[in-house]
This record gives C-alpha cells, structure tokens and sequence, in this order.
C-alpha cells in the first residue's frame, strides 16, 4: 500500500511519495514539480486544473476558481459558469489531479493520502481538508500542519542531536510560524502561532493598489478580465522586485497603455504594515514555547513569498542573524508530508521521528458566573485545552446547575484567546439532560479530546444519570452526514475531467487565448495563425505532425510573452 503525501497550497500544490530512500516530488502531467491551485470549467463544461486553469483565470475569470484555501471550512460558493463549487470541492478537484500524477507515475492505483495544513488551521478547515480528500476519493490518513513537515524535512538531514529551531512559513495566502525542539530522535512542536489572512497575495495586493492610486482608478470600475490582468502584472512585477531593483507594470486599456515604475526600496516602504502584522505570531510562538531568540539554533524560511528580499531582511533584524536557506521554500513542505506518508507505511529504511504536535487554539466553553443577588455574568469563555498543549490530550471538567430545577444544560463550544464567547468562534451546540434538583446540585462532566489530527471530539455526561452525549463537532454551516458526502462524491464523480494526457495541447491553447488578449494588432495575427495551423493538426490527429506544429507554435507564444515582457 502506497500513501502519497500532498501539500495543499493556497497557490500551488504538490505530490510527493517515498521512492528508493527519499520522499520524491512527482511532476504533473506536464512535468511541472508545482500544480497551480486553480479550477477551471471549459467550453465542455470539462474540469481543467492547475496551468491550464491558472491561464484560464485571466480569459475566463467567470469560469475559473483560485485561492480558494482562503476560504476553506466555510460555506462560499464559488461559480463557475453553471456550477457552483464549495472551497474544499475545488480542493477535491486539485486532489484528484495531484492522485492521478501519482497514479501515471507508480503505475498503481492510490487510495491514501497524508495532507498538510496551515498548523493554523481551525477545526472546520481541518475538517474540510479531509472532506476535500474524501470527495477526491482519497482516504485521509493524517493532516500534518505544514511548518511540521517542513521541521521533518529539516530533521531528517540534521546532523545536531540536538536543536531548536523557528520554521517562519510565508506561502500565498498563510502566514505560519513553529518552534520546534529535535532531540533523540523525538520531534517536539514547542508552540505554533500565524496568521490565515497573511501571505504573499498581500504584497501582490500592494502592487495593485498602487497602480490603481497612481492613475486615479478605483478596482470596481475594472471588468473582471481586467482586474485579473492588474493582478497578474502585479504578481510579476512582485517577483521582478525579487531579483531586480526596479520594474515597469504595464496594463492594457481600451483607451491605450497605463504604466508605473516602481523601485524596491519604495516596494518594502508599502510593505511596512505588512511586515509588522509578521512580527506579532512571531512574538507569540516564542512566548507560548518559552523560548529565548538567542537559544534557537536556526531559522528556517519556507514558502515562495519568503523569496522576497525584504522577508530575508525583516526576519535578519528579527531575529539578529541570517536565516537558513537549507531547504527548498517551494518543496520543503511537500518533501515533509512525504517523509510523513513513508513514516506510516513504515518503511525500513527511514529511521522514524517521533513527532508531538500541539493544540494551535485555546478551546472551551461558556459558562455563566453568579455576580450574587440573583444576578449572572454569562457568555464568560471557559478554557478546558489551552493553546500549545501537546496533542492527543484529552481534558475534562465538572460544571453545575445554574438554576433551581433546571432540566437542561446547554455546552457550547467554543475557540479562540478572548475572555468573552462573543469575541471566539463558535464550533459546535450540545444539549444534556439533568434531573431537576436545587441549583448547584446537578453536574455534568464535559470532556474534550482532541487528536493528532486536530480534530476535537466533545462528551457531555450527566454525572447523576450517566446520560452521553458525544458531539463530533457539527460545523454549523458546512456540515455533511456521511451520506451527503457520499452523495456529492457521486456527484462530481460525474463531472468530467479533461483528460490528463491532452493537457500539453490544451495549455498551448488557453496559453495563446491568453497572449492574444494581451497583446495587439500584429501579434494577435501571429498568435491567431500560429493557433489555426495547430487546431487544424488536432483534427487530423496525426500524432507526430500534432507534436511538430505543437512545438512551433510553442515558440510562437514564448516569443510573444518575451515581446510583451520587455515592452
Ligand atoms: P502556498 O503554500 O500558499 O501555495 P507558496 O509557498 O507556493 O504558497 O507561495 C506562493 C507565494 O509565493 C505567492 O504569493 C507568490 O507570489 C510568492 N512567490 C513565489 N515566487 C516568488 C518570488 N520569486 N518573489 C516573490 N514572491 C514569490
Ligand atoms: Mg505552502
């Protein structure tokens, strides 16, 4: 039984396996290590995923669905022409493409998967990573937080028998940070602390906003085609600031070309507010572990954002020594959950981390204090597991009746740091019987147990009557009985996936949409001559001429992507 490990990014995902001795990235069907994170529905109303969808997203952004991690665990619906996909259905989509790479390449079937999460995830989006897994037809053998695999990553070639260190995680959307202790062979997750609505985007964000402030525009007065475009030229703009020192975004207007220069030093100005929001999970992972700057052993920075100069820079002054670039930003994490997946098949040749992971959210309940004379204080916030204990933990405690006769008592579930419910989420309602008594005379025990997977379970039992309750936590918009899993699984078993082995083509084509919308006059010919000459190849379906003109045309779309970047 082979398990594949995945990492599930807000930008880009990857699959890896353990092959001969070392956990192996497998490329896609166009060879690429990185699937982008993006769902596309075509003319056929077929299914495309990652570059073929990600070119989609600038000529049919209507259809084409990304950075939905974002949104995981709650109950957006995204259209795509006449569908309407939930987060972690467009994850199932990502999911299956990332299965049947790893199907190509082994050349067996895969039924099992380890995934990686932000360790900041909460329970729903765990929950909905799995589901996401379920829908893939994937049996989810474990979540992994992804600074965990990028610690194993790291760990495993660690020569020091001993070290500590900080894993400072900057991916597209998710800002995480871990410090973790490796000794003897034991892997210990000392704290984990980030933030879900931090990532490279923001910058990208950055980029955006000047452009539109520089000529006086406002995002809403953009079509949708266009605001993609701005996008796109942002991001590129972003990651020419990474090696160069300045760079021209250029963007197309019905009424000509708008440009604006901008130079790095000015970039990591407007990226000031950005970078303090970074510093703050940073301070608390090493409170919450205990820890002093100057006792870790390394910083270690993953994630494609950390590319960025500035966070080289930021987290230098931080921290008051260079991080590591040891690891690959892009594959530690994948390279992790494979190492993971091997661990479970438990393979001979790797020697096992034991790994402990904690709890990334303080959980409880509320409960209500008497203030006496009859009057109460409710919606008070009880702690029963505190943020960064070591999981699995299981944790009881004894509440009372509040009122004389009371017949009923209500738990709430809730999670987050605040004193007050108001200001936590609220995970799951349970209610529990108690014979009628004086107040104060009923008690129930509420035990919660969370596992290594940070998913919690909740029990509830009348400590006169014995009565249980036990709530898996019913996430309360989302939720799905198994059999609407299993119904919706059907579902989208039924929508058709274009197939993997015509992706090469069906890039070449989305990529010349794409450079004809970008581009004018001229080039448009070029492009559109290029594309006939190959879709009339497609027709005659001659495979040795279909893969000459396919390279011509290749070189076409490349000279004309080269054209545009140096205009
Ligand atoms: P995720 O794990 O969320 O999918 P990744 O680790 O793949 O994210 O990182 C994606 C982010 O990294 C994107 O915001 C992307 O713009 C950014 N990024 C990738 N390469 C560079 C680069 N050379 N310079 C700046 N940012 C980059
Ligand atoms: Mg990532």
């Amino acid at each position: 039984m082979t398990i594949i490990g995945i990492d599930l990014g807000t930008t880009n995902s990857l699959v890896s396996c353990w092959i001969n001795g070392e956990s192996v990235i497998i490329p896609n069907a166009l060879g690429n290590r990185l699937t982008p994170s993006v769902v596309s529905v075509d003319e056929n109303g077929e299914i495309v995923v990652g570059e073929v969808a990600k070119e989609r997203l600038i000529t049919h952004p209507g259809k084409t669905a990304s950075v939905f991690k974002r949104y995981m665990g709650t109950s957006k619906a995204f259209s795509l022409g006449t569908y309407r996909f939930l987060p972690e259905e467009l994850s199932a989509f990502i999911l299956k493409s990332l299965k049947a790479d790893a199907e190509a390449y082994l050349g067996k079937e895969i039924t099992e998967a380890v995934i990686s999460v932000p360790a900041y995830f909460n329970d729903a989006q765990r929950r909905a990573t799995k589901r996401a897994g379920q829908l893939a037809g994937l049996k989810v053998e474990r979540l992994l937080s992804e600074p965990t695999a990028a610690a194993i990553a790291y760990g495993l070639h660690q020569q020091e028998p001993e070290t500590k260190f900080l894993i400072f995680d900057l991916g597209g959307g998710t800002f995480d940070v871990s410090i973790l202790e490796l000794f003897d062979g034991i892997m210990e997750v000392k704290s984990v602390a980030g933030d879900n609505f931090l990532g490279g985007e923001d910058f990208t964000g950055l980029l955006a906003s000047l452009f539109l402030s520089h000529h006086q525009m406002e995002q809403s007065e953009l079509s949708g085609k266009v605001q993609m475009a701005l996008w796109k030229q942002a991001e590129l703009c972003k990651q020419a600031l990474s090696t160069g020192r300045d760079c021209t975004m250029t963007l197309q207007f019905e009424d000509g070309v708008k440009e604006i220069s901008i130079d790095r030093a000015r970039f990591e100005q407007l990226a000031k507010p950005l970078l303090a929001r970074l510093q703050k999970p940073v301070e608390r992972a090493l409170r919450d572990a205990a820890v002093k700057l100057g006792e870790l052993d390394a910083i270690i920075l993953v994630g494609g954002a950390t590319r960025m100069p500035v966070i080289f820079s930021f987290t230098g002054k931080l921290f008051g020594r260079l991080p590591a670039n040891s690891l690959h930003p892009d594959e530690a994490v994948a390279i992790g959950v494979g190492i993971q997946a091997a661990m479970k098949e438990r393979h001979e040749d790797l020697e096992e981390i034991i790994l402990t992971d904690v709890c990334p959210y303080t959980l409880g309940t509320s409960i209500s204090k008497s203030l006496g004379n009859g009057r109460y204080e409710s919606g008070i916030f009880d702690p029963i597991i505190e943020r960064n204990t070591v999981v699995p933990v299981s944790r009881v405690r004894r509440y009372n009746t509040l009122i004389d006769n009371q017949t009923a008592i209500a738990v709430d579930t809730y999670q987050g740091e605040s004193r007050l419910v108001e200001n936590n989420i609220l995970l799951g309602e349970l209610t529990i019987n108690v014979p009628p008594a004086p107040a104060g005379l009923q008690s129930i025990d509420v035990r919660y147990t969370y596992d290594i997977n940070g998913i919690l379970e909740v029990e509830v039992s009348s400590v006169e009557t014995g009565e249980k309750k036990v709530a898996i936590i019913q996430e309360k918009e989302t939720g799905l009985s198994l059999e609407e899993i299993a119904e919706r699984f059907k579902e989208l078993e039924a929508i058709k996936v274009h197939p993997r082995e015509r992706l090469e083509n069906r890039l070449l084509l989305a990529r010349g949409e794409r450079l004809y919308e970008e581009s004018l006059a001229e080039q448009r010919q070029v492009i559109v001559d290029a594309m006939v000459r190959f879709e009339d190849k497609l027709k005659k379906q001659d495979m040795r001429e279909i893969k000459q003109e396919a390279e011509k045309l290749k070189r076409v779309l490349d000279q004309i992507e080269e054209f545009l970047r140096l205009w």
